[in-house]
């Protein structure tokens, strides 16, 4: 079952005011982030500040999350702080490419003011901010291609050695060594 989303009816929360700012605290399942993703324990924390803006919302969030993320190279995992704003508008009406050009925002249509899914929006937004390639260390030695060990706690010479074998001379001494 999917857990409780953080759902904001923003046709409600803005009737009377033209901003709000929330705080939250987001479980991490509450996310539904893909699997290469995994908890720390932590929350993720939110801020939101949210301008009406005629029929539409300037919604603008800031995520401080400490979240744990598979390396790229050497495929363990390891914590990452990932922090980062955005600014996006939601819009009620579908707007043509010709408008979006013109202002140059983000703009996303708005099923239903009055139902939000602030969960959304951050799961996008932890996504946007993860880098493509995540690295537990600059200096990640890696996953061995020949013996699959990962390299950065067992180190081995297998690729170096497998060079060697593959090279002219070698080959050579082979082909001798045949005879
Ligand atoms: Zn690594
Ligand atoms: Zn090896």
């Amino acid at each position: 079952m999917r857990k409780k989303q953080y759902i904001l009816n923003l046709k409600e929360e803005l009737k009377h005011e033209n901003f709000i700012q929330k705080s939250a605290k987001l479980p991490f399942e509450s996310l539904d982030l893909p699997q290469e993703y995994s908890s720390t324990g932590n929350d993720v924390d939110i801020n939101l500040y949210i301008i009406k803006d005629k029929g539409d919302y300037i919604v603008s969030l800031d995520i401080n999350s400490d979240i744990q993320v598979e390396c790229s190279r050497c495929l363990e995992p390891f914590n990452m702080d990932l922090v980062g704003s955005s600014s996006v508008v939601l819009s009620k009406k579908r707007k043509n490419t010709q408008e979006l050009k013109e202002k140059d925002l983000n703009v996303e249509y708005l099923e239903n003011e009055e139902q939000f899914n602030v969960n959304n929006l951050v799961r996008e937004e932890i996504i946007v901010q993860t880098p493509m390639k995540p690295l537990c260390s600059e200096n990640c030695k890696g996953i061995c291609q020949v013996c699959g060990n990962n390299k950065n706690e067992n180190p081995c010479n297998c690729e170096e050695k497998q060079k060697r074998e593959m090279s002219p001379f070698s080959q050579l001494k082979h082909l001798l060594d045949k005879k």
